[in-house]
């Protein structure tokens, strides 16, 4: 099997000397446990932040082990009841071409979703997540503003449309002209604007003519520095992700939001989706019921080859992907 470790904790921005790829025999099968061949896994912005050696809500990554994470893999081999060769299969095994688990660890996909690769975006991780920070945290109204940075992104993407699904009005933020169009033309969005434009202020400023009252944050930093001075009266802010400062090195002191806050009586919480795990069904449901009617609708971004996972993973920061990013492994 081939698999990548973590080699040392990235300063800042990771390097490609910060893994290492390794090639392992994997121990025979005990009772209970399967072999499993990944076909396609996950890279996600939250495990920049279990590179680092801190105290948060999953505990780092340890130095020379796997980067685990989320997978969509085949039973190649089982000594698990419940699991036969060819079931498809969720896992937690992340970076590896094969691994040996528990059959308990393993979430038998079944019905298998068509592509494999939604049970790791909107039918998965990424779109629970929109669905509980944006419906659970923000509370959003009809013929509200909603405003999501990010949104060309795994998450982002989501939570827009499900605002429209809301009868609100959704505002994206995103980082490219085709991304811009990509949110209006193809999901729906009622506008979107790019932060890496020198008019994004302004820009934004007409997107949002009646202020913004639900504002789902993927990203931090300056982006959010400018949608925060547009909220209105009792918004509601949800943290979802803080891309945008996972990598410094120190610190980054910006406009401080107390006064905002506190004069427009807005709400601004952070939330984990793994927190929503007795309620994953009932996401899990609305996701796919909304899927199969049309409404709601999913784009990937899938690199080819194990070899690229590390490429793919250091892609999130310069925003590589529009919708989920996956490696196709085989
Ligand atoms: P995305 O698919 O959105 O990929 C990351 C995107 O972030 C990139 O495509 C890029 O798009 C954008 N980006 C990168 N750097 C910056 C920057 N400096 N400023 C602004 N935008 C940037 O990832 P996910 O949808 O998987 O995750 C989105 C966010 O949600 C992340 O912050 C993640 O940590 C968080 N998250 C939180 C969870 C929770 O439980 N709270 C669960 C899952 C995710 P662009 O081209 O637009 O810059």
């Amino acid at each position: 099997a081939k698999r990548i470790v973590l080699a040392q904790r990235p300063q800042g921005t990771p390097t490609l000397d910060c893994f290492r790829f390794e090639t392992v025999d994997l121990p025979p099968l005990e009772d209970s446990q399967v072999l499993v061949k990944t076909l396609y896994l996950s890279v996600d912005p939250y495990m920049r932040g279990r590179m680092n050696d801190v105290k948060s809500y999953v505990p780092p990554y340890r130095l020379n082990e796997p980067i685990t994470g989320g997978a969509v893999c085949e039973i190649v081999e089982s000594k698990a009841e419940h699991l036969r060769p060819g079931d498809v299969v969720l896992t937690q095994t992340g970076w590896q071409t094969h691994a040996v688990v528990p059959g308990a660890k393993v979430q038998k996909l079944q019905p298998a979703p068509e592509p494999l690769t939604l049970a790791l975006g909107l039918l998965g991780m990424t779109g629970l997540t929109a669905y509980f920070g944006l419906i659970d945290v923000c509370d959003p109204k009809p013929g509200e503003t909603v405003v999501v940075s990010g949104a060309a992104g795994a998450v982002g993407m989501v939570v827009g449309q499900i605002a429209k699904i809301l009868g609100c009005r959704a505002v994206g933020i995103a980082g490219s002209d085709e991304k811009v169009r990509f949110l209006t033309e193809e999901l729906g969005f009622d506008a979107a604007v790019n932060y890496k434009s020198p008019t994004f202020a302004e820009d934004l400023k007409q997107a949002c003519a009646d202020g913004i009252d639900v504002y789902f944050d993927n990203v931090g930093g300056t982006v959010s520095d400018e949608v925060l001075k547009r909220i209105n009266e009792f918004a509601r802010i949800s943290l979802c992700g803080q891309i945008a400062l996972y990598n410094l090195d120190k610190p980054d002191v910006g406009p401080r939001p107390g006064p905002l806050l506190l004069t427009r009586k807005a709400k601004m919480q952070g939330f984990i989706v793994g927190d929503y795990a007795p309620r994953f069904p009932e996401g899990l449901q609305k996701l796919q019921t909304w899927f199969n009617e049309g409404r709601l609708k999913s784009r990937e971004t899938v690199i080819e080859g194990f070899d690229q996972t590390i490429d793919a993973f250091l892609g999130l920061f310069t925003g590589v992907n529009t919708g989920k990013l996956v490696v196709k492994v085989s």
